[in-house]
Parts: structure tokens; C-alpha cells; sequence
């Protein structure tokens, strides 16, 4: 009798279900007992995967796309990615307006999965016409038979966490967990998966991390919008210039803010570390971690989840590039990093 060869249909049935992977030696000095959920072992290497394929399932279960209709989404890299992979394999057309703040290794993957791409401008409000937000808009108006992602203002975008992020966490604590920390950009992360994890128990805390230059802490802490403490800044994917509703404010206990530069450290200390060759914001993540455990946030008891968005290899022409680290004044001139490599 001929064996069954085993085999997925596609690349999409690898999405979800990722490791997570205890975080040790970055750590020993921390109090508590910390996990990173490693979102790059996904197909399209981040954590975006999984919204792409729910959202993109839930408009063909409700008969609103229908083979040969265009996809069109506003993103920082990631979520373009996922959507023009699910297009690819199901058979959409995939139209992308992206922020000119985009590495340029993420505007070239996504033309590499077959996606159209608009590169618009990084420092315009969120109304300018210019905007990738407005842009999107438009090409949506425009394109027949198309559907407008919208993951900032889509409540798919938390509800695609809340049915496989928060579960796969609660089994995988085995409902130890004490600490939530995750990135907050559109919010559909950590809003979807906190949502699962505190019906499971109220008590977990949960805690965003947020950018300098970002709305998201004061929001949190006034319910008003302080256009003042918007600034540029260099992390992709993290923190906003406006309200997302695809973030539940009242589920997030609290937000951390952190720097460019330290985020760009702990991700390279990831590397140098734990072996996690990771993204800008999983090293976001990271330095909240750090400064939330010598803020007193975490007891020798606590078992703290972080999620890690995605993988490092989107991030060599930025942090993983020591030319790019000192033109950023990141390295200081005393305990310059920069290391020649040696030519035999
Ligand atoms: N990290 C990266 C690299 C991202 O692209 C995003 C998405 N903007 C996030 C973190 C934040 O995730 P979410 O949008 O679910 O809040």
C-alpha cells in the first residue's frame, strides 16, 4: 500500500499556531518568568497572516469577494505581505498604499508577491489626500469590485486575535499567564487577544507598548486626542497618529512608551542573546519589558507573555545595519559598535 504523502495544500495552512520560546539570558537579571510568542514563524513571517486570512475569509463566507476582485489595504509592510500571499493563493488582485517610513526591503517583497504599490508620504496627517490612508480610499472609489481592508477601523482585524492568538496562548500557559505585553499599532493584537485571555481570567494584566511621537498612552490615559504629542519617529508598525477603533482602550490596563534607539538595541541584544533575529518592534517589546520589570510591574511569580510581531530580516537596511545605527546617532562614539569584516 502506497504511504500518504504528507503535505499542506498551501502555505496558508501554516498560519498560526507559533512557538512560544522562553526567554532567558536577556532576562536574568529581570524578575519573573518571560515567553515570547514568535509571530515570524508564520508563513509571511508576522503576525499580520492571521488577519489577512480571517478577514479575507469572513467577506467570502458573507459572498462579498468573489474570485478575480481586487484587495486593497493601507500598510507599514506587514500586512501587505500577508494579503498579497492569501491573494496570491486564492486568486485576488492585491493593491497596497504604504508609507514612504517602509524599508525598502518591504516594498520589494510585496511587489515580489505579485501586489501593486503605492509608496505615499510618511509625515502628512492621516486626512491629507496624500496619506496612504486617503490613498487607499481613493483606489477603492475607483476600483471596481474591490475590498478596502481597513485593518485600523475593521473589527475583524481584534476578532482574528481573539480566535486564534488568544487561545493558542491560553493553552500554550496553560493558564499561568499573569502579563500581557504586546505592541500597539492598529491594535488589533493585543485588543483580540486580551479580550480571549481575560474572559479566561480578569486578573491577567495587559500592557501596550507604545512609540514616542505616538497618541496612544495619553488617549489611554485622558480619552482625549492631544495632536501635541505627535512627532516622527523611527519604529515601524507601532504606536499612531490617530485613534484606531480596532483598539479596545478599556481592555489595556496600561501603555509603555519607548525610544527609538533602546528599541533598536534590545532587538540586536535579541539576536545576540536568544539567538531571535526579530523586528524593530519586537525590540520595542522588549525595552518595555525592561523598563515595566524596574518599574516594579513584575514579581518572581509572574509568568509575562510578549508577543514578538515579526521576523529581522525586514529590518537589515535599518537596525541590523551598523552604517544606518550610527547615521541615527545610535551608537555612541566611546563604545562604537561598528565591526570591520575581515577579508582573507
Ligand atoms: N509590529 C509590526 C512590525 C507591525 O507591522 C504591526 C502592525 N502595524 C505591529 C507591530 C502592531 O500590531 P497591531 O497592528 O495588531 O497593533
Amino acid at each position: 500500500m502506497k504511504e500518504e504523502i504528507k503535505a499542506y495544500d498551501s502555505v496558508l495552512e501554516l498560519i498560526g499556531n507559533t512557538p512560544l520560546v522562553k526567554l532567558k539570558k536577556i532576562t536574568q537579571n529581570m524578575k519573573g518568568n518571560y515567553f515570547a510568542k514568535v509571530e515570524a514563524f508564520n508563513p509571511g513571517h508576522s503576525t499580520k497572516d492571521r488577519i489577512a486570512l480571517y478577514i479575507i475569509e469572513q467577506a467570502e463566507k458573507k459572498g462579498i469577494l468573489k474570485p478575480g476582485d481586487t484587495i486593497i489595504e493601507t500598510t507599514s509592510g506587514n500586512t501587505g505581505f500577508s494579503l498579497a500571499m492569501v491573494s496570491i493563493i486564492k486568486g485576488y488582485e492585491c493593491i497596497l498604499a504604504v508609507s514612504s517610513k517602509s524599508s525598502p526591503d518591504k516594498i520589494d517583497m510585496l511587489k515580489t508577491m505579485g501586489a501593486k504599490v503605492y509608496v505615499c508620504p510618511a509625515h502628512v496627517s492621516a486626512d491629507d489626500p496624500r496619506s496612504y490612508y486617503e490613498v487607499a480610499k481613493r483606489l477603492h472609489n475607483e476600483v471596481k469590485g474591490s475590498v478596502y481592508i481597513n485593518q485600523y477601523f475593521n473589527d475583524l482585524n481584534i476578532e482574528a486575535h481573539y480566535y486564534t492568538t488568544g487561545p493558542e496562548i491560553w493553552e500554550q500557559t496553560t493558564g499561568k499567564i499573569t502579563h500581557l505585553v504586546a505592541c500597539s499599532g492598529t491594535g488589533g493584537t493585543i485588543s483580540g487577544t486580551a479580550r480571549f485571555l481575560k474572559e479566561q481570567n480578569p486578573n491577567i494584566k495587559v500592557i501596550g507598548i507604545d512609540a514616542y511621537g505616538s497618541v496612544l498612552q495619553k488617549y489611554h490615559q485622558t480619552k482625549e486626542f492631544d495632536k501635541d504629542e505627535i512627532y516622527p519617529y523611527r519604529i515601524e508598525g507601532l504606536g499612531k497618529n490617530l485613534i484606531p477603533t480596532a483598539t479596545d482602550f478599556d481592555i489595556i490596563d496600561k501603555f509603555e512608551k519607548v525610544t527609538d534607539e533602546s528599541s533598536a538595541h534590545s532587538a540586536r541584544e535579541l539576536a545576540k542573546t536568544e539567538g531571535l533575529f526579530v523586528g524593530y518592534t519586537s525590540g520595542a517589546a522588549m525595552q518595555g519589558l525592561k523598563q515595566l520589570e524596574e518599574e516594579g510591574e513584575f514579581t518572581e511569580d509572574s509568568n509575562i507573555v510578549v508577543i514578538f510581531p515579526d521576523h529581522g530580516s525586514r529590518y537589515m537596511s535599518k537596525i541590523y545595519n551598523d552604517k544606518w545605527m550610527n547615521d541615527q546617532g545610535f551608537f555612541d562614539a566611546e563604545t562604537a559598535e561598528i565591526q570591520t569584516i575581515e577579508y582573507i
